[in-house]
């Protein structure tokens, strides 16, 4: 590993920042001491910041040298409305709210940088730190799009990290194109005509139409779709009726549809709803179809993560590397930002949970799990990758 030396030195101090954020969670758009924690630091280390775009977001800002050129690095911010069971010393100290998808470790990764970015400036171009908030469900980078980030802070590229427990802690990965799925959800209530469960040619059965609406679905993903394309439909909730002998007036179907592009997307949720209403005609009853899009899919610039790759293997060694990982059929709303500029969106390894404190949970360290905690040992060597983007984004002439 080739990480920034003056940012090892710093490491005791970055870990000081990490475990104060992971015992203060915040959740999406309450980020008020965590954006207060980052803008004190950057102005600290003598860098103006923009606050209020995303509402908690904070912008940094470092300049150096005459070039135009600029690019942005983002970390999010929020934590999850769950209870940690973590007992170690910087454990979460607000019941119900848990740093337990790294964000604390992003947020300290990218400060980390700032600090040594400051200090020595070897660049010539602009640099953005983008910290944006409410990425779990708020669409927090949407939001500061909307608020005029590209705007108030025009850049060429724009790139992300997250931590990515089972990933060997410190190794790198990325993949061109889509790495990760949009994520869909459906609402779909079935109105048919309640009766007497002794006398079911009385009334129309909603529970025995969802059935029939819930397995023709399925053909949607393994008839209609191409098998070369990727899409997961699951139907996760149905809720109908409240009697060993009563037929209910109607049943709700409830679930979710992840894909990696939109004309697939469009295809189901098309082909859903078709199904729906036409086989609920069939046995006479109705559907009220409603389907939200929630994040589109991340899709991954060529150009920007060949770019990636190769400061990934100047920092950690090209063994350490994975330049065409497995995407997953997560979400992430740092896609928003990949739908308006050039970037990419990388992986950081965080390891099988060895690194862990004693008094750790006794569940796998995985994200969204009550027994997961940021891998320390990352935060040198996500820092010295952010540097190292810069320095290579915009060299010094
Ligand atoms: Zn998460
Ligand atoms: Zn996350």
């Amino acid at each position: 590993m080739k990480l920034v030396d003056p940012i090892i030195a710093f490491q005791s101090e970055l870990q000081q920042i990490r475990r104060d954020l992971h015992a203060h969670p915040e959740l999406c758009y309450e980020e008020q001491r965590t954006s207060e924690v980052v803008a004190a630091k950057l102005t600290e280390w003598g860098i103006p910041v923009i606050r209020g775009l995303g509402l908690t977001g904070v912008v940094g800002i470092i300049k150096n040298g005459t070039s135009e050129r600029a690019i942005g690095l983002r970390a999010d911010m929020d934590a999850l409305p769950m209870q940690e069971v973590n007992t170690f010393e910087h454990a979460s100290r607000h019941p119900g709210k848990m740093h337990a998808c790294g964000h604390d470790g992003h947020t300290t990764m990218l400060l980390g940088a700032a600090k040594h970015l400051a200090e020595n400036r070897n660049f010539d171009g602009t640099v953005y730190l983008v910290f944006q908030p409410a990425e779990e469900g708020g669409a927090g980078a949407k939001r500061m799009i909307e608020d005029g980030l590209f705007e108030q802070c025009p850049m060429d590229a724009i790139y992300g990290m997250h931590n990515w427990p089972g990933i060997p802690a410190g190794h790198m990965s990325v993949c061109e194109g889509p790495m990760m799925a949009s994520s869909n959800e459906f609402y779909v209530t079935v109105k048919g005509k309640g009766a007497h469960a002794a006398q079911p040619h009385k009334g129309i059965d909603p529970v025995m139409t969802a059935v029939q609406i819930a397995q023709s679905w399925q053909t949607i993903i393994s008839r209609q779709k191409s098998p070369l394309d990727t899409a997961v439909l699951s139907l996760t909730q149905i809720h109908a009726g409240s009697a060993t002998n009563v037929i209910p007036d109607e049943a709700k179907m409830v679930g979710t549809v992840r894909t990696f592009t939109a004309p697939v997307l469009d295809m189901i949720e098309k082909r859903m709803e078709e199904v729906a209403v036409h086989t609920a005609a069939a046995f006479g009853a109705q559907v009220e179809f409603k389907f939200r899009r929630n994040y589109p899919p991340l899709v991954n610039h060529a150009k920007e993560t060949r770019f990636a790759v190769e400061v990934m293997k100047a920092v950690v060694g090209a063994d350490k590397v994975d330049d065409d990982v497995e995407p997953t059929m997560g979400a992430e709303d740092f896609a928003y930002f990949l739908q308006a500029k050039p970037g990419c969106y990388i992986f950081i390894g965080n390891g099988e949970g060895d690194h862990r404190t004693g008094g750790h949970g006794l569940g796998p360290c995985v994200l969204h799990n009550g027994s997961y905690d940021f891998n320390d040992n990352l935060l040198p060597v996500g820092a010295s990758f952010w540097v190292k983007l810069v320095e290579a984004s915009l060299p010094s002439a």
